[in-house]
């Protein structure tokens, strides 16, 4: 049950995509008072244990998306650029390899510094994109220029509601629906959003 239970889109007071949290995370913010408002239709009601006093069993219902108040949230950063991992990566691509079109899975694809680190390239999303292992062996130490490669797709840093679309593969469709307002109409995380919708 625990696992597959859905996680629950936490937002800033101002609304602001924030993260995803477990439903006991959500029930600690509803305990502590600090959910402000929310949104979506879904709701999950949580059981907790009976109480001696008046034998009548403790829940908390939480939404599928609610908005945490407190400065907590905003001394985070939400306008930092998202970590860069693999897993993201190779979704922002869609699996497809930036340089032959491929598709391929996870084990097959390797992370692509198109302007090579040994070159002064930076590890950062902007000069990343996912390569099939054939590809990027043919590249090897090269610009795509360099090695007579043509890259398929460009680059970009996806913005924080891209990313938490990249990070859960079990959005709710309420929440996609909010998600999706936040990124731009030409990201191709909305392919994945249409997708799972
Ligand atoms: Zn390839």
């Amino acid at each position: 049950m625990t696992s597959n239970a859905p996680l629950i889109l936490t937002l800033d007071y101002h609304g602001v995509p924030h993260r995803w949290v477990t439903w006991q995370q959500a029930c600690f913010y509803y305990a502590k008072n600090l959910v402000a408002w929310t949104l979506g239709e879904a709701a999950f009601t949580y059981y907790g244990g009976v109480s001696r006093a008046t034998g009548s069993r403790s829940s908390i219902t939480t939404q599928s998306i609610i908005a945490i108040r407190g400065k907590a949230m905003a001394m985070k950063g939400f306008s930092q650029v998202p970590p860069l991992s693999n897993r993201e990566l190779f979704r922002r691509d869609r699996h497809i390899c930036g340089y032959c079109g491929g598709e391929f899975g996870f084990l097959r694809l390797t992370r692509d510094h198109i302007t090579p680190v040994s070159r002064g390239g930076r590890d950062h999303w902007m000069n990343v994109v996912a390569a099939c292992r054939h590809c990027n062996g043919m590249k090897r130490n090269r610009t795509p220029q360099e090695a007579g490669l043509e890259l398929l797709y460009t680059p970009y840093v996806p913005n924080k509601a891209e990313y938490l679309i990249l990070t859960n593969r079990k959005i709710l469709s309420d929440q996609m629906e909010f998600l999706v307002q936040h990124v731009s109409s030409h990201s191709r995380v909305l392919k994945l959003a249409g997708a799972a919708a």
